[in-house]
């Protein structure tokens, strides 16, 4: 258990887009880079696209030098977290004095933060349905400012908006897999894919351009085109067709032998 495990407490109040609160995070706050200690951060697929570009990395040394695996609560599915130095705060790797290190490209959560959303949360008090709260650490002392939000208003001033908007279809699958009966299992191997399509982006593909992939489904040429380009675009088409192996759903039309 993480320091903030300890001590965080998740508000039960439900927020929505248009719940407000008072709050403002700077360098003048006391607690300034506290919040980067001792935390437990999942990762979703497009933090891990914006990470390893930001360090020149593939996504498989990302995921080896900075994540550790976790099977997310309820969805028997396997994510990432953000893997803590083993100094006496449990510091996150990209933390300094000064702030953030990757600032501009700081993962969903962090964006996020103090509020929490419940698909990323594994805490108690977070269920399957879409809504916000507040993560309550008594070190945070950005509450006690006068700055007015809505939610809405903060997801949009933190860019949070636009990265639910391009890990939609992976969030959708992670809460549809939540509403599971617990004793329906996915394979292993159903595991394995879901992790290679979320987090792994270059190995992915790697997958779809170097195998059999292309040769067995009907894709017209300009989809193919986009994904070999574009990651998001891979990263949304990788979740379209996880629906489809794990859902039988989004119509990928196999070629006729
Ligand atoms: S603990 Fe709260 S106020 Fe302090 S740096 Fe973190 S988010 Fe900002
Ligand atoms: S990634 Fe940046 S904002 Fe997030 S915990 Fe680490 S240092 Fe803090």
């Amino acid at each position: 258990m993480t320091n903030s495990e300890k001590t965080a407490r998740i508000d039960p109040i439900k927020l929505s887009p248009d719940s407000e609160f008072k709050f403002q995070c700077h360098k003048g706050v006391k607690c300034f880079t506290q919040c980067c200690r001792g935390i437990k951060i999942i990762l979703t697929p497009y933090d891990i696209i914006r990470l390893k570009n930001r360090l020149q990395l593939s996504s498989e040394e990302f995921l080896a030098i900075y994540t550790e695996p976790e099977m997310l609560e309820k969805t028997d599915l396997p994510v990432v977290t953000l893997k803590l130095l083993d100094d006496k705060d449990e510091s996150c790797a990209f933390v300094r004095d000064d702030g953030c290190l990757l600032y501009t490209d700081r993962p969903t959560a962090c964006r996020y933060y103090p509020l929490g959303t419940a698909f990323l949360s594994h805490k108690d008090g977070a269920d399957d349905d879409e809504f916000y709260f507040f993560i309550h650490e008594p070190h945070c002392l950005g509450f006690e400012e006068k700055k007015e939000w809505t939610v809405r208003e903060w997801r949009k001033d933190q860019g949070v908006d636009i990265h639910d908007e391009i890990n939609a279809e992976w969030t959708d699958l992670l809460v549809r897999k939540r509403s599971f009966p617990m004793n329906i299992r996915l394979t292993e191997e159903s595991k394995q894919m879901f992790f290679l399509t979320s987090y792994n982006i270059d190995k992915f593909k790697k997958f779809v351009f170097e195998s059999s992939f292309l040769s067995r489904y009907q894709f017209d040429p300009e989809t193919v085109e986009k994904i070999r380009n574009d990651e998001i675009a891979l990263l949304k088409f990788g979740m379209k067709w996880l629906k489809n192996i794990l859902f039988k759903e989004e119509d990928f039309k196999q070629k006729e032998v």
